[in-house]
């Protein structure tokens, strides 16, 4: 099979199933893991992949993200400011920024995954584990404002030079409810 052909319909497989595993790939193409992997990198070059995770491990879930748009407001997606709520079902929820990703996550949060991308190093963190800062005086993407960050230090830093409040992840949804007026009174 020519490059090109397989390239394409891994993309197809990866629309369908959001979670494939290298191993699978290269089981279902019959080449090589390393193959697979320099074909995903060529598609996250080519600007057909957002992002892959894991695709560096060799047992590890290839979870690429091939949605071009936010499913909370259907704005086209910035890989830096990505979020990504993986369903028990094995679909994705893509986010276009913090804000999108806590809306989209409130409005069904049962989840196998919720990730937020790091403020600084764009990273994918569990939202669980990510510090929030709310209201500030940035405005990264849509209202209202949330960045979220890796490390309590830094959001400390943006919150100096952007006020707001720092917030973990029930906080952030519960400011995000009280400004939607979703809090059911
Ligand atoms: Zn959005
Ligand atoms: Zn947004």
């Amino acid at each position: 099979m020519k490059r090109e052909v397989r390239q394409r319909e891994i993309l197809t497989l990866l629309d369908r199933e959001s979670g494939v595993s290298a191993g699978d790939l290269a089981q279902r193409f019959q080449v090589s893991r390393m193959t697979i992997h320099r074909d995903l990198r060529s598609l996250l070059k080519q600007g057909l992949l957002l992002r892959i995770q894991g695709g560096a491990v060799t047992k590890g879930l290839v979870r690429a993200a091939t949605k071009n748009h936010c499913s909370a407001c259907r704005r086209r997606l910035l890989p830096h400011q990505c979020c990504e709520i993986l369903r028990a079902d094995g679909s994705l929820d893509v986010a276009c920024c913090t804000a999108c990703g806590l809306r989209q996550f409130s409005v069904q949060p049962a989840a196998e995954q919720f990730l937020v991308g790091d403020q600084v190093s764009g990273r994918m963190l569990p939202a669980e584990d990510a510090y929030f800062l709310v209201n500030s005086l940035a405005s990264p993407c849509c209202q209202p404002s949330f960045l979220s960050f890796a490390s309590e230090s830094e959001v400390a830093l943006f919150q100096a030079g952007f006020g707001g409040s720092i917030a973990r992840l029930d906080e952030a949804l519960e400011f995000l409810r009280v400004a939607e007026g979703l809090n059911g009174t």
